[in-house]
C-alpha cells in the first residue's frame, strides 16, 4: 500500500453506501445537538513510520480499537468544532475554516499527536461534504451541517508516551437551530470553587480531557435551574468562559465610554474561538465603541451593574454564533444582567451579522463556498 508523510487530498478512496443502507433524513425543527449523522465519514490513518495512509470515505462506521489504545487510557484526543451553512442561494459555505485547522494543528502538537497539511485536510473535507450534501439542512431552519474533526492515538501499548499510531477522522452531523423556541438569555452559575483551565494547562486547545471533568459540575448546576458555568479564574473572579464559549462583556467602563471586553488569550486559559475573534474584528471595523482583550473580574461586572454601567454578557460559538446571559448567580446571589432589555442589543447584531455571512446573505471572505 502506498503511504505517505503528508495527507494527499488527491489519493482519497471513496466507497459510497448503498441505497438501502442510508439512514433516514430527520425533519431540521427537530433535530437534537450531536444526535443524528450523515451516511459517511473520512478516515486517515497515520503510523509513526509510514506516515499518513491514503484518505477513506466510508459509509459511516465504529471503529474497532485495541483495549489498550492509549486514546482509552491517557486521553489522546482532540477535535475541532465547525459548520457548513446551507445559503439562501442553496450554495454550501464553511465559516473561516482555516482557522480550525490551525486550531487543531495545535491542539496536535499538545498532545504529541501527528501534524498535517491542513490544506489537504480541507479537501478531503469538502470531497466528504458533497458527497453528504443532501444532509445540509435549508437555511431557512437556521439550521446547518456540524463536522467534528476528530484525532486520537491509538497505539495499543500503556507507556505514557507518545503515540505511534493515529486516526483522524471526520463526521458529520446536522443540527437545528440553536434556540429552537427564540432566543432566551441564559442563566448562569459562577462559582469560584469550580476551575475550568489554568496558565500552563491546556484550556487553550481543543482537548476531550478539558471537557470530561466539567460534566458532572454542569449537571448539579442544571439541577439547580441553571443551564451553564461561568468559568471563573484566580483570587480576583476573573470571567474566563462560559461553559464552552467564550465570553464577552459590553458595558460603560469607570471614563464613560462603551467597551466591549473579553479575556485575553496571553495566559492560555482561553480557548481561542473561531466566534470570538470574528467579533473581535467586526466590531474593530466598526469603529464605534472600544474593543478590548482584557482581564475582567465579576467585581467589575457587579459595579457596573450596580452603577447601571453594565449593558449585555454574552457567550459567543460556533454552536449557537452568540448566547445572550440572562442571569449570573454569584455568592448566594442572582444577578440580573439586562443583556436583551436595550434597543438593538449588540448580541443581536453580531447574530444577524454573522449569519448573513455564513449563509450567504452578504459577501464576505470569511464565507468559503464548497458548492
Ligand atoms: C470550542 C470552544 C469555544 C468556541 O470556539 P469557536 O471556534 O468559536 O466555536 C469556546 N470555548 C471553549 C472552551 C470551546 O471548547
Amino acid at each position: 500500500m502506498h503511504v505517505s508523510t503528508r495527507i494527499q487530498s488527491s489519493e482519497i478512496t471513496v466507497q459510497l453506501c448503498k441505497e438501502n443502507e442510508k439512514n433516514p433524513k430527520t425533519d431540521a425543527g427537530s433535530l437534537l445537538f450531536g444526535h443524528t449523522f450523515t451516511d459517511h465519514m473520512l478516515r486517515i490513518d497515520w503510523n509513526s513510520k509510514t506516515g499518513w495512509n491514503k484518505p477513506q470515505i466510508t459509509p459511516l462506521r465504529p471503529l474497532t480499537l485495541h483495549p489498550a489504545a492509549k486514546v482509552f487510557h491517557y486521553a489522546l484526543e482532540l477535535f475541532e468544532g465547525m459548520k457548513a451553512y446551507r445559503g439562501f442561494d442553496n450554495k454550501i459555505r464553511l465559516f473561516r475554516p482555516d482557522l480550525n485547522m490551525k486550531r487543531m494543528l495545535s491542539s496536535a502538537e499538545r498532545l504529541s499527536l501527528p501534524l498535517f497539511d491542513a490544506e489537504q485536510l480541507l479537501e478531503c473535507m469538502k470531497k466528504l461534504i458533497k458527497i453528504d450534501v443532501d444532509w445540509i439542512p435549508e437555511a431557512k431552519h437556521n439550521a446547518s451541517l456540524y463536522i467534528r474533526p476528530t484525532l486520537i492515538g491509538v497505539e495499543p501499548t500503556l507507556g505514557v508516551t507518545s503515540s505511534n499510531d493515529a486516526i483522524l477522522y471526520v463526521i458529520l452531523s446536522p443540527v437545528g437551530a440553536y434556540f429552537k423556541t427564540g432566543i432566551k438569555p441564559v442563566k448562569l452559575i459562577a462559582d469560584p470553587k469550580n476551575v475550568r483551565a489554568w496558565p500552563g494547562g491546556s484550556g487553550n486547545r481543543k482537548l476531550g480531557s478539558n471537557y470530561a471533568p466539567t460534566i458532572a459540575i454542569q449537571k448539579e448546576n442544571e439541577k439547580l435551574g441553571y443551564q451553564q458555568i461561568i468559568w471563573l479564574f484566580g483570587d480576583d473572579h476573573q470571567l474566563t468562559e462560559v461553559g464552552a464559549m467564550n465570553l464577552f462583556v459590553f458595558l460603560i467602563n469607570e471614563n464613560g465610554e462603551k467597551e466591549l471586553v473579553t479575556p485575553p488569550l496571553d495566559d492560555g486559559i482561553i480557548l481561542p474561538g473561531v466566534t470570538r475573534i470574528s467579533l473581535l474584528e467586526l466590531a474593530r471595523q466598526w469603529k464605534e465603541f472600544k474593543v478590548s482583550e482584557r482581564k475582567i473580574t465579576m467585581k467589575e461586572v457587579k459595579k457596573a451593574l450596580q452603577e447601571k454601567r453594565l449593558l449585555e454578557i454574552f457567550g459567543s460559538g460556533t454552536a449557537c454564533s452568540v448566547c445572550p446571559v440572562g442571569v449570573i448567580h454569584f455568592q448566594n446571589e442572582d444577578l440580573i444582567i439586562p443583556t436583551m432589555e436595550h434597543k438593538e442589543p449588540l448580541n443581536i447584531r453580531f447574530l444577524n451579522e454573522l449569519s448573513a455571512i455564513q449563509y450567504g446573505k452578504k459577501s464576505h471572505p470569511w464565507a468559503v463556498e464548497i458548492c
